[in-house]
């Protein structure tokens, strides 16, 4: 399975939670308003939480196969 790393730039986020309802996997939950990635491993790759964010605040790393 191909393994990503969800990295999100809390100086650029602006708390929208448009990738957190993006994201159909639920890697993205919010706490205290913020976007985290609670649940890095159901991530895919797709990117539709970077296509969602207004602030390009969020990425996403390609870390290899497990
Ligand atoms: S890349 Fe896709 S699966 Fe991964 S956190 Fe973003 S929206 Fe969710
Ligand atoms: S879409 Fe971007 S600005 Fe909005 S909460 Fe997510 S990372 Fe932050």
């Amino acid at each position: 399975m191909p393994i990503y790393r969800v990295v999100i730039d809390y100086d650029r986020c602006q708390g929208c939670k448009n990738c957190i309802k993006a994201c159909v996997m639920g890697v993205l939950e919010a706490i205290d308003d913020m976007p985290y990635a609670v649940n890095p491993k159901e991530c895919r790759g797709c990117e539709d939480c970077v296509k969602a964010c207004p602030n390009d605040a969020i990425k996403i790393v390609y870390e290899g196969i497990a």
